[in-house]
């Protein structure tokens, strides 16, 4: 038996209620069959955790997740909050706190599901904690300001540190698979802010000799994607220009039901974060596609079991990939947004299936 990983479970909002669990329950299904040990710490996040315990992220949330190897995130409604105090969007405190720079989003196309092409295969890394994003709690300066009654600034932060640790999470990335790194920005505008990304990009490309680099505009970027998706391998950009094409990429290979992330840093801590949101609108119907929350989840076992040399780990994930491929092979055991006619629990017993038959 290897080492013990230690998991959180924060469920989040709506249909994180019903993904999450199914994806902690793919996890031990596979972790068992792989003879990996898993300990799972349940932490209160989200609107429920305001109405028990008066804050969406509760006392000593951090200090928790901080004694875990990695933890999975459900998708967080927090524009249906209530404006209360302790009503906040724990997502941007946990990426910053941790330090969770990089947000890997694979895009992967499967036969039948309603895919635009049959050969995507491609990840983009989402600068994850600068840009423009209006975080209360990003780097100083950072936000949006209206000095006066007309007139409003965003702020887009970019600094050579930041673009240089994505650009290596992004390289090392490309090392692993098929060796190619496209930097997508607009430094033909931006000059300073995405000038200073992407020359932070080439200066740490440098140390990868094995790695081919090459650049797109990003507004070619979003024809290219749609044009000729499956000539990218990773991509690496910043924060809203990633989260921008992301979503587009999902939309290649079925939605954003098929859009998973992981959240990482230098650290040895890692965060699965499916790309979409908590949809209210099918959360508590059984409806929700649990492909991305699953997937995440993998992607967690399969990083920290490489980072980690825990090789148990690495098999669950192998396993969870196997169950994957086998509920998404039949209309039975897929979701309706991916040309299936099953339910959400049809394609989790599908996976769990998947993941018990002998290879
Ligand atoms: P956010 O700002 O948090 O990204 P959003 O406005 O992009 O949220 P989502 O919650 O991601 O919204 O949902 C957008 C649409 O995609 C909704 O109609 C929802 O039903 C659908 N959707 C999102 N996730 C899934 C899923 N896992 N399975 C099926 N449909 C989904
Ligand atoms: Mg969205």
């Amino acid at each position: 038996m290897s080492e013990t990983l230690k998991l959180g479970i924060l469920e989040g909002d709506d249909i994180g209620h019903e993904i999450v669990p199914a994806s902690v329950e793919i996890a031990r299904a596979a972790a068992g069959a792989a003879g990996l040990s898993i300990e799972w710490t349940e932490v209160p996040i989200g609107r429920r955790a305001l109405d028990t315990l008066g804050h969406t992220m509760p006392e000593g949330t951090l200090e928790t997740l901080s004694r875990l190897d990695g933890f999975i995130l459900g998708p967080i409604g927090h524009r249906d909050y209530p404006k209360v105090p302790g009503a906040i969007n724990p997502h941007p405190i946990l990426r910053k706190h941790f330090d969770l720079f990089a947000n890997v989003r694979p895009t992967r196309s499967f036969p039948d599901i309603g895919c635009l092409r049959d050969d995507i295969d491609l990840v983009i890394v989402r600068e994850n904690n600068e840009g423009f994003q209006p975080d209360r709690n990003v780097v100083m300066g950072s936000g949006e300001f209206r000095p006066t009654e007309d007139l409003t600034i965003s702020v887009r932060v970019i600094s050579r540190e930041g673009s240089r640790k994505v650009a290596r999470a992004a390289l090392e990335l490309a090392r692993a698979r098929r060796r190619r790194l496209t930097l997508v920005h607009k430094n033909t505008v931006f000059k300073l802010g995405c000038g200073m990304f992407v020359d932070s990009c080439y200066e740490v490309a440098a140390e990868f000799p094995d790695v081919a680099v090459d650049e797109v505009i990003v507004d070619t970027m979003a024809m290219r994607l749609v044009r000729d998706p499956q000539t990218f391998d990773v991509v690496v950009t910043t924060n809203m220009f990633g989260d921008i094409l992301t979503d587009e990429a999902a939309g290649l290979v079925g939605g954003l039901g098929m859009a998973p992330g992981l959240c990482i840093g230098r650290g040895a801590i890692a965060m699965a974060q499916a790309t979409h949101g908590s949809a209210p609108d099918i959360a508590g119907k059984g409806l929700a596609n649990p492909y991305a929350m699953v997937e995440s989840t993998r992607m967690l076992l399969d990083w920290l079991g490489r980072r980690r040399e825990v090789p148990a780990a690495v098999e669950a994930a192998a396993l969870i990939r196997r169950g994957v491929d086998h509920a998404l092979s039949r209309p039975e055991s897929r979701t309706r947004d991916i040309r299936g006619v099953g339910t959400q629990r049809d394609m989790v017993e599908a996976i769990l299936a998947g993941i018990g038959r002998p290879a």
